[in-house]
């Protein structure tokens, strides 16, 4: 169902004590703000997770999510984490395909499917991440770029399993840069990312899809972005390392 989202990704920041205080903050401002028609999902490094989850505890509308999850079951993979380890004590997003791992840890459209297909197994909902790079976007390339992330990933999900997914459409060059795309930039690729969905899977079931724009989204531009018809909500970086930024996000719906 389309739901508006705020994620927040915190990538490999933080200690222990770091991200207990700032998921404490959290779990209070939302607690006290009454936070309403938005899911906010915390998305730490791995280490965190089960920390996390016992301070969000059944705090409405919070959830835990993992920044990544194996393309494997089980067995002799070291330093892999499983989609069903994460899930046996709460976590109930993932992020899957993040550009950083695109890049640094090549990981590429058939590994991914072999991700989204364990998170699905284990009943996480993937966040599947696409987005070009400054390059092919100042070649006029960007829509034909991210429809093929699209088709190579996404295109061998049953209806039913697409039907769970969440996509996030992050500009590399945005991402940690200041560099915000327009309002108009992602609602034009949202836009049609839905399009492309809809022309598998049907206008329908692309209608109840969330798609969640990332890359330097801050309490700033977050109101001028969200308000777009197709943009559901954010994948937040650096600003969702401080509460009250975050929490700022959160309210600009
Ligand atoms: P920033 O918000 O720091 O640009 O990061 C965006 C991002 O990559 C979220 O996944």
């Amino acid at each position: 169902m389309r739901k508006n989202i705020v994620a927040g990704n915190w990538k490999m920041n933080l200690n222990f004590e770091e991200g207990q205080k700032l998921t404490s903050e959290i779990v209070n401002m939302i607690r006290d703000e009454n936070i309403k028609d938005v899911s906010v999902v915390l998305n730490p490094p791995y280490v965190h997770l089960h920390p996390v989850k016992k301070l969000i505890g059944n705090t409405a509308g919070l959830f835990l999510g993992a920044q990544n999850c194996s393309d494997k079951t089980s067995g002799a993979y070291t330093g892999e984490i499983s989609a069903s380890m994460l899930a046996s004590f709460g976590s109930t997003f993932v992020i899957i395909g993040h550009s950083e791992r695109r890049e640094y840890f090549k990981e590429d459209s058939a590994l991914l499917t072999g991700k989204l297909t364990q998170a699905l197994e284990n009943g996480l909902t993937p966040i599947f991440c696409c987005g070009e790079s400054l390059d092919i976007r100042e070649a006029g390339t960007h829509e034909e770029y991210v429809k093929q992330q699209l088709t190579e990933s996404l295109f061998g999900l049953s209806a039913t399993d697409f039907a769970k997914i969440v996509i996030a459409y992050e500009p590399i060059w945005a991402i940690g840069t200041g560099k915000t795309a327009s309002s108009d930039q992602a609602q034009e690729m949202h836009a049609a990312i839905r399009t492309h969905l809809a022309s598998k899977y049907g206008q329908a079931a692309a209608d109840e899809i969330s798609i969640l724009y990332g890359g330097s989204c801050n309490p700033g531009n977050a109101k001028e972005i969200f308000s777009k018809p197709d943009v559901d909500g954010g994948l937040i970086g650096g600003a969702s390392l401080k509460s009250r930024d975050f929490l700022d996000i959160i309210k600009s719906f």
